[in-house]
């Protein structure tokens, strides 16, 4: 159990430790503070919080992406210790600082870099970030592979399918079958969800997230997203991986196998019990989420999503179907749509036109290393800004539609 005396610590890095997931696990860090060293933590340039992180936990190393934040940095850790690195690569320079386990935590395919960097030194990758298996899902597992590093899934719907997925015999497995909450639109018409604002879309039922994460579920993107990375995760092709929407979010995703046996994992949406599921394994250690009450919880409920108001399930299929390029550009799109949409740009439902527009021009483009990655990534990041300039008709941020 981690935590036991006389053991050694767990050197830890967290990489966007002052975000939603990187907060929740400096929570669960804190809780057992004997368990663990932290050795890097990293922002984007949030200088307070990651001056605040570095002061309660005394890791070697912090770095600030935004290199124009370094000076304050540096003022606010003065006397400290702490070494102070910025920019991108000072980002990659503390995720390859040794450690034994890295949380990536980063939002987006900024992540990327850093993560392959955690990857490269040997260390358990806890990964949040799953743009990272969207944008180089080969690339990623490769390097797994060739440098003897551990990949752990924290997305909850793949943490709770690596918990039941028999490693031994993969293929007795079936299907996999993710479960989505739905989001807050789950119930809206056309009409209404082409009205709502950013302030509706961040608003989910079940699950506290970083604003983009949040939009993306909002339009079910993030669904999409999880069908490629479960593909790279399980090794898993995409017509045997189902998407059920589950209201109560008490099912986290199931594991079907060859003999009709359905397996899942059930708790409450707290992202701290899959974040402890990677912190401490293969052993477990306690977390404070509340406990699954399923007399309370009453019913269960599935539904089969709606291809017309959720279009970008087909869209994220239709980019794994078609190769790496596609997954680069939908993401890149995607994020400059969900930006977009967050600044009041564009409407709710252009998040996915931008995605379609955008994906339609990278057909059978070849996409085969991370230089390519990252042009087709620039070059989609281009194209979806000036698809989305071009959807003024749609702007509808302020009166309902009906
Ligand atoms: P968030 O927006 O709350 O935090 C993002 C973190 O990344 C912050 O620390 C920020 O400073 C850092 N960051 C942002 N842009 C950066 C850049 N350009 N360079 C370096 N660092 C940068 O996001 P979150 O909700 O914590 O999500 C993080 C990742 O985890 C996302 O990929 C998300 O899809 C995934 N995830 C989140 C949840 C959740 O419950 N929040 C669940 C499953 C998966
Ligand atoms: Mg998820």
């Amino acid at each position: 159990m981690v935590g036991a005396r006389n053991e050694t610590p767990r050197r830890v890095s967290l990489l966007g430790a002052t975000g939603s997931v990187g907060q929740s696990t400096l929570d669960l860090i804190a809780r057992q503070p004997d368990a663990f060293d932290v050795i890097a933590l990293t922002a984007h340039r949030d200088v307070a919080g990651l001056a605040a992180a570095a002061r309660q936990f005394s890791p070697e190393v912090v770095a600030i992406a935004d290199a124009a934040c370094y000076g304050e940095l540096s003022a606010a850790l003065a006397g400290s210790g702490v070494r102070v690195l910025a920019g991108p690569e000072g980002v990659v320079e503390a995720a390859a600082t040794p450690a034994d386990w890295v949380m990536a935590a980063i939002v987006g395919a900024a992540g990327l870099a850093p993560t392959l960097a955690a990857v490269r030194q040997g260390a358990t990758v806890a990964l949040a970030n799953k743009e990272c298996l969207v944008c180089a899902g080969t690339i990623m597992t490769d390097a797994v592979a060739a440098h003897g590093a551990t990949l752990l899934p924290v997305d909850s719907e793949h943490n709770a399918i690596f918990q039941v997925f028999d490693q031994s015999q993969p293929d007795a497995v079936e299907r996999l079958i993710l479960t989505a909450s739905g989001g807050p639109f789950r119930t809206a018409s056309l009409a209404e969800m082409a009205a709502k604002t950013p302030a509706q879309a961040v608003a989910h039922p079940n699950w506290s997230m970083g604003a983009k994460i949040s939009v993306d579920s909002a339009t079910m993107m993030n669904k999409g997203l999880e069908i490629i990375e479960a593909h790279h995760l399980f090794n898993m092709p995409e017509a045997r991986i189902d998407v059920v929407v589950h209201p109560e979010s008490v099912i986290h995703s199931m594991v079907a196998y060859v003999d009709g046996s359905v397996l899942a994992q059930m708790g409450t949406p707290d992202m701290r019990t899959p974040i402890a599921h990677t912190l401490a394994w293969p052993a477990r250690m306690a977390a404070p989420s509340p406990r699954l009450d399923l007399v309370a919880v009453g019913q269960l409920r599935f539904e089969a999503p709606d291809p017309l108001r959720f279009p970008c399930l087909e869209l994220a299929r239709a980019a794994l179907r078609d190769g790496q390029a596609a997954t680069v550009a939908l993401n890149a799109a995607n994020e400059v749509a969900v930006a977009a949409f967050l600044a009041e740009r564009i409407g709710f439902c252009d998040i996915a036109e931008v995605g379609a527009a955008v994906l339609a021009e990278v057909k059978g483009w070849n996409c085969a290393s991370v230089d390519h990655i990252l042009e087709i990534d620039g070059w989609a990041r281009g194209r979806a800004e000036a698809v989305a300039a071009a959807q003024p008709a749609r702007r509808t941020v302020t009166s309902a539609a009906d």
